[in-house]
């Protein structure tokens, strides 16, 4: 426990025990700390430091009590101005020891979010009058859906959000199985316009997420303007009026909702995968797809299968094998899974104090969280001297490589039979990386047991594999996924021409421009659309959600200025640069034999990858923020 931060002296004011200060510093980021530091104080001492990993025991002390001892001068609550432009490049290129180009300057001085609301948009002068009865429809209220209604509430565009489930918070309020928590660290997953959410874990469990984004929708005025229990089942452009009409179903029958502009933010984790197997009808116990958890439910005495190894049958085992009698784990395909830093932990009261008294503290911790996601595009990216020397794709990769394996043997206890079937053939990165959480651990409990022979059918008691193998079991979750690819879907979505969109996408999958657009559907946009997911250089997802929110709402915000009702892709654009795309992703790891891009949900039907922007992080950026109007038709 620790020590109450308070003392009181002599005349009665409270002081902060130094002890307790210092405990707050050596649980700290010791970068972040430094530039901090260095902002308060310009000491050049603490530029001459290196990176904290590289700090030896008389530097790392030197930081330490420079840093004690300024704050038990200063310490209290309070949030740094933004630096001058100047000022905050050398701050950032302090921060992570590399001198940054303008691009890469570009795309993160944001990040550091000093200002109120980083990365929106604003009115070029001021806001004009608007349209009469201009409203903008924003369909889901999970992240990118609250992203994009704060954006329009600091615009004053009105708007109205629709969200199909009682309550705000998108996949966080439907995945609500055991031990469910965000797998990287909170600080990069939230928005940098709320800067003091007081996380009570450095990854944030499920509840609390879910408690997170109600505060959003509550604080920021996106509660009031939403309505709750609107399915969007059909979207139609009205091309006379240039208006989106919509029709959701609400448990009081169909509702048509209109505007000017559509906001599609419904996240690609919404249609669970439920593969058929045969027999299944015939299984007399339950099965449970995580994204519907039974509230009730108690594992404790039951026998159960947990089909997948993806990041939820990964999350869920340990707490499921705690209570159940015997589990059994069934891995199609092994997973590169790995641990993470401070996963699990509280937030130490000293950390939280010094989130509190440490001006600037939070806003360098959040950038080299960050930051270490900087470097991410090195895995994806090909080395053909590295691979004719013997390597298996690049150094990088096959580092980390051989860090996972060596993994694998510690939490394993280096159990040989165990490692053979955990170990992929495939190179990490391939796949969306999967955190562990107490998985390989778990497989090594007496009451748990990996199969690896194919499901042949499902028997009224339980599991049968290829082998003949029977595997009796009360309840089967199946933690399989979801139909990534089906984006928009089951609604019907029909543009100018009368054009259905999955018509429109029918040759090979959902493709938009930027990960927003598609032409002959004006004036709509997609969040967390087709190829949006960045591979690299990644800045967190909730960074982007802003960015794109950002950008519809600068083609709104023109389109108002101007006094235009339409905005559309140009279909040559959209054709350019999905020809680019494609072959910047034809590149990389992931649509590489050593990536196994036939085992991987990135990967579309067709052979495309889907998910994923494959750019470099600060290019994408740039396309993302920088408006290429040529690229679009107004009118
Ligand atoms: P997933 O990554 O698609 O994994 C599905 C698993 O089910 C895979 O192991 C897959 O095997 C297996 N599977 C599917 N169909 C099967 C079949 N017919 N027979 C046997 N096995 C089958 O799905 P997920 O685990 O739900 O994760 C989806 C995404 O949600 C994640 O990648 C992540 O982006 C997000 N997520 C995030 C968090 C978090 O941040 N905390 C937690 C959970 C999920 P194969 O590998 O052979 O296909």
């Amino acid at each position: 426990m620790a020590a109450e931060p308070n003392t009181a002296t002599d005349n009665g004011e409270a002081t902060v025990d130094p002890d307790f200060i210092r405990r707050a510093v050596e649980l700290a980021d010791l970068n972040a700390v430094r530039v901090a530091l260095y902002q308060h104080t310009g000491d050049p001492e603490l530029a001459a430091l290196p990176k904290a990993l590289e700090l030896d025991d008389a530097q790392r002390a030197l930081l330490i009590d420079k840093a004690v001892a300024w704050l038990e001068q200063h310490a209290g609550p309070g949030a740094p101005e933004e630096p001058p432009e100047d000022e905050l490049r050398v701050l950032m290129n302090m921060a992570t020891q590399e001198t940054m180009g303008d691009l890469e300057f570009t795309a993160r001085r944001e990040l550091p979010a000093f200002k109120p609301f980083p990365l929106m948009t604003s009115w070029t002068d001021g806001t004009p009058e608007l349209p009469e009865g201009f409203r903008v429809v924003i369909v889901g209220s999970g992240f990118s859906g609250l992203a994009t209604a704060v954006q329009m509430e600091q615009l004053g565009i009105p708007y109205v959000l629709l969200e199909r489930r009682p309550e705000p918070g998108g996949t966080w309020t439907i995945n609500r199985y055991p031990d469910i928590r965000v797998d990287t660290i909170s600080i990069t997953y939230e928005f940098a316009f709320e800067k003091d959410y007081r996380w009570s874990e450095y990854f944030g469990k499920g509840p609390e997420v879910r408690a997170y984004l109600d505060m959003i929708s509550k604080k920021y005025g996106v509660y009031e303007n939403t309505r709750f229990e609107r399915n969007v089942v059909k979207a139609t452009f009205d091309e006379a009026r240039d208006v989106w009409v919509l029709e959701a179903e609400t448990p009081d029958g169909i509702e048509t909702i209109e505007g000017n502009a559509i906001v599609n933010a419904v996240g690609t984790f919404t249609n669970p995968r439920l593969p058929y197997f045969e027999g299944e009808e015939t299984f007399e116990g339950q099965f449970i797809h995580p994204s519907r958890w039974p509230e009730d439910i108690d594992l404790t005495g039951k026998r159960v299968a947990v089909v997948g190894n993806g990041s939820t049958g990964v999350q869920l085992l340990a707490p499921v094998a705690a209570d159940a009698e015997q589990v059994f784990v069934f891995q199609r395909t092994p997973q590169w899974i790995s641990p993470r830093d401070k996963y699990g932990q509280p937030v130490e009261p000293e950390v939280r104090w010094l989130l509190d008294n440490f001006p600037g503290y939070w806003n360098w911790w959040r950038y080299m969280a960050i930051a270490a996601l900087f470097g991410t595009h090195g895995f994806v990216v090909p080395d053909d001297e590295w691979v004719a020397q013997g390597g298996k794709w690049n150094p990088m990769d096959d580092q980390l490589r051989s860090d996972l394996t060596a993994y694998i043997h510690a939490q394993t206890g280096g159990d040989q039979d165990l490692i053979d079937r955990l170990v992929p053939e495939y190179a990490p990165f391939s796949r969306r990386p999967v955190v562990d959480n107490g998985w390989y651990k778990a497989l090594t409990r007496d009451n748990v047991d990996l199969i690896t022979d194919p499901i042949a059918r499902i028997t009224p008691k339980g599991i049968e594999t290829d082998d003949g193998s029977v595997y009796d079991v009360d309840v089967i979750i199946t933690a399989t996924g979801f139909e990534v690819v089906q984006y928009l879907f089951p609604a019907e979505y029909t543009g100018v021409g009368g054009r259905n969109i999955h018509d429109y996408w029918s040759k090979d999958g959902p493709r938009a421009y930027l990960s927003m657009m598609v032409p002959h559907f004006p004036n709509m946009f997609m969040l967390y659309g087709p190829n949006s997911q960045p591979l690299s250089g990644g800045t967190g997802l909730p960074v982007w959600y802003v960015i794109w929110a950002a950008y519809a709402a600068q083609l709104i915000v023109r389109m108002i200025e101007e006094g235009k009702s339409r905005v559309e892709v140009k279909e040559s654009a959209y054709l350019r640069y999905n020809e680019a795309l494609d072959d910047e992703a034809s590149k990389l790891l992931l649509l590489n034999e050593e990536g196994a891009p036939d085992k991987n949900y990135y990967v579309n039907e067709f052979g495309r990858l889907q998910m994923n922007a494959p750019w470099y992080g600060p290019e994408f950026h740039r396309m993302c923020t920088e408006v290429d109007w040529d690229d679009l038709e107004l009118a």
